[in-house]
């Protein structure tokens, strides 16, 4: 696996194997990883010739007061992980390299980036959805892997390579669970053990609802209520929306297409996102689909 930190380094690297045809795949990622970065970088070495894993923790997706300092970095960890899951190249840029000195142009993500986590961290998406451009533009992937975990990351990042013609296929891959369900995140480092045991109530109303949809329940209402009342335990909710898969509109009374069931809470100071999916058409499967750009 190669260690690669500048973007004419990447950029040399890259060029030769593009020309020898090889098949490109992408894992853009903050680091501290754990087995859902894995999975994404498992699913792109099986399925590209070449995977480029990028760690950058990138300040334009942090607002103030949000936990941009403090977020967690352990890189000898993060390298084993990249080398044991089949990584190729490990991009680790600095965020002078990222962003030098006069930057000022942007994307601006439309309507998706509006409702659910955009309402809670105003200008996010732009600043993910900035970032993810630029890594695009660097590593020119045909395939990019993101995690389920961030429903509406995928759905954002996919409208914007279609409607900037970006040539790369967003695959989407299912969230990776702790074994009593808890969604791995790097962030459930802040836990300490009473928050960790709290913090469980989020996937287990999420599966409690989806065990009811797959049972046959249809009322958003009544799917909603089973999450809200296991979300007990949390210290706040931010959202708790059961919304349509691909335009994120809440659905207002039977869940009659593809939806998602998303979640954001705060257990004690740490804000923990969870979701699952709901696919009428075959209840019980659950996977994410694979989003393709065009
Ligand atoms: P992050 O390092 O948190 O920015 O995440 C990098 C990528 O890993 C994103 O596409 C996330 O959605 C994905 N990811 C994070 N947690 C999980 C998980 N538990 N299962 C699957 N993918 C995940």
């Amino acid at each position: 696996m190669r260690i690669v930190r500048t973007i004419a380094d990447l950029r040399a690297l890259l060029r030769p194997l593009r020309e020898e045809g090889k098949r490109i795949g992408f894992v853009p990622t903050m680091g501290f990883l754990h087995e859902g970065h894995g999975s994404l970088i498992r699913q792109s070495a099986a399925r590209c010739d070449v995977t480029i894993v990028s760690i950058f923790v990138n300040p334009t997706q942090f607002g103030p007061g949000e936990d941009l300092a403090n977020y967690p970095r352990d890189l000898e960890k993060d390298q084993n992980l990249c080398l044991e899951a089949g990584a190729s190249v490990l991009f680790l840029p600095e965020v002078s390299e990222i962003y030098p000195t006069g930057f000022q142009t942007h994307v601006e993500p439309g309507r998706l980036a509006e409702p659910l986590c955009g309402g809670f961290r105003p200008g996010h998406f732009r600043g993910v959805a900035t970032v993810v451009a630029k890594l695009f533009n660097m590593v020119q992937p045909d395939l990019a892997f993101f995690g389920q975990k961030d429903y509406q990351q995928t759905v954002v990042t996919r409208r914007m390579a279609r409607d900037l013609n970006m040539p790369v296929d967003v695959v989407v891959v299912p969230t990776v669970r702790e074994a009593d369900g808890l969604a791995m995140s790097s962030r459930n480092a802040y836990l300490d053990e009473d928050a960790r045991r709290r913090a469980l109530c989020i996937s287990q109303g999420l599966l409690a609802a989806k065990a009811a949809f797959d049972a046959g329940e249809r009322s958003t209402e009544r799917l909603l209520e089973i999450v809200r009342k296991s979300l007990a335990e949390v210290d706040s909710i931010q959202y708790a929306e059961l919304v349509d898969t691909q335009n994120l509109e809440p659905l207002p009374e039977q869940v009659d297409r593809a939806a998602v069931l998303c979640v954001a809470a705060y257990v004690g100071t740490t804000r923990l996102i969870d979701n699952v999916l709901f696919t009428p058409a075959s209840p019980g499967t659950g996977s994410a689909p694979t989003l393709k750009s065009s």
